[in-house]
């Protein structure tokens, strides 16, 4: 991801930001929408993950959908061209103000989250004289088998309509004549890298959408959500996350009729490898007990560390092993002595905002580093620009592209 041409033009910028690296993201899509082809399987974009233009513009281009969570999102899906036809609109509260933005936008489907969402809908589009096109978020009480503050498909989760409400649901499809049943759509949860968690889903969503066919309703849409994780260990040995096996899992499991289609919302799994943050070492405090390397990006600019417990990689540019090669070749005798022992140093990398949860990470083995260094946190691309807030008053973190 750095060659020493990248690194040396992040010595010329105002740091932190985020270095989007569009190579890593076209070879992630090209592989998604390769393996995802093969079945005929349609993948929107889970836009959450990453709305910056440039990013948002080379998914377009793939010809990927939208899955939208807010009214913003789907606006800014039809203004970077992803076609209404292909955009859907999922979140377990959505304003009034946002569906009729929807309606208005005729976007795809809905992804109703409730019975008295469906109502609602139905009186905005009977209000508008339109018919809404709806597929039902169904809880279906599978363990991702991920981090619990990252899981969406258990009971006990806010989102999503529970099973024992179908019945419910059907009488509501039945009184709204303004309400389209397209299909079923779920969405377990983030990160995932078991597949037989999605082998579960399978078998779920094969028995739910027989429970909608037993009682008349034909389901033309199966959307399976999203989820699939990415290897935040491993971002240079293990970039691109395994689609072939991902999207194999439901051509082998899923009960897919004919005619029937199947949709997938990928976020993390498309952008996360393709974009790091810079920062910059501010201060190094040596303590007693700790080592702290103080940087000038915190939980403003990622906040996924202090929000999820989240791992990411952080490297130190600066003091890379063919950096350190090239100032031994290039400098005084007296650097080489020093750049001889690979000095490591145990650091907690924190960020200087005030609060005692702006830390990336604890005890991170570094190359012994110092004020100006340029540190990197790998596997950002996801959840990260798009989390960027302004707590203490901070500057709007800025975003950089390899080309
Ligand atoms: C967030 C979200 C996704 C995408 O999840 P990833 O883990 O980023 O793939 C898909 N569908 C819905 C409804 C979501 O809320």
């Amino acid at each position: 991801m750095f060659n020493t041409n990248t690194i040396n033009r992040f010595q010329q910028l105002e740091t932190p930001f985020y270095y989007y690296d569009l190579d890593v993201l076209r070879k992630t899509l090209e592989a998604c929408t390769g393996a995802s082809a093969k079945y005929g399987f349609h993948v929107h974009y889970a836009m959450k993950a990453n709305f910056n233009p440039k990013v948002l513009d080379t998914i377009q281009s793939f010809g990927l959908g939208a899955d939208c969570v807010s009214g913003n999102e789907v606006k800014a899906a039809i203004e970077h061209g992803f076609g209404k036809e292909k955009v859907v609109f999922a979140g377990v509260g959505k304003s009034d103000k946002e569906i009729n933005l929807a309606l208005d936008a005729d976007i795809f489907c809905f992804n109703a989250e409730s019975v008295q969402e469906l109502h609602i809908i139905n009186d905005l589009a009977k209000a508008k004289n339109k018919k809404a096109n709806i597929a039902i978020r169904i809880n279906p009480n599978v363990d991702a088998h991920t981090h619990h503050f990252i899981t969406t498909g258990l009971d006990e989760n806010k989102f999503g309509i529970n099973t024992w409400q179908l019945t419910d649901v059907a009488d509501a499809l039945r009184n709204c004549p303004n309400l389209q049943f397209l299909g079923i759509h779920f969405h377990i949860g983030s990160q995932i890298t078991d597949m037989e968690v999605y082998k579960n889903l399978c078998t779920r969503i094969n028995e739910i959408q027989d429970w909608f066919n037993d009682r008349g309703f034909e389901v033309k849409v199966l959307n399976t959500g999203g989820g699939l994780g990415v290897d935040y260990h491993n971002p240079d040995t293990n970039g691109v996350s395994d689609f072939e096996s991902y999207f194999k899992v439901f051509k082998d499991f899923l009960n897919v009729k004919p005619g029937q289609e199947v949709h997938f919302e990928l976020g993390r799994a498309l952008v996360a490898q393709s974009a790091a943050l810079i920062s910059r070492v501010l201060y190094v405090k040596n303590g007693i007990k700790k080592n702290f390397l103080v940087l000038d990006a915190g939980m403003t600019e990622l906040i996924r560390p202090m929000l999820y417990q989240a791992y990411h990689q952080i490297e130190n540019l600066s003091r890379r092993e063919s950096e350190s090669l090239e100032v031994r070749k290039s400098e005084s005798k007296e650097l080489e002595v020093s750049h001889h022992s690979p000095l490591t140093t145990h650091y907690d990398v924190v960020g200087p905002i005030c609060e005692s949860t702006d830390c990336f990470r604890k005890d991170v083995e570094l190359p012994q580093s110092f004020r100006g260094d340029l540190i990197a946190i790998r596997t950002s691309g996801a959840y990260g620009e798009v989390m960027a807030s302004g707590y203490n008053l901070r500057d709007r973190v800025g975003s950089v592209y390899s080309e």
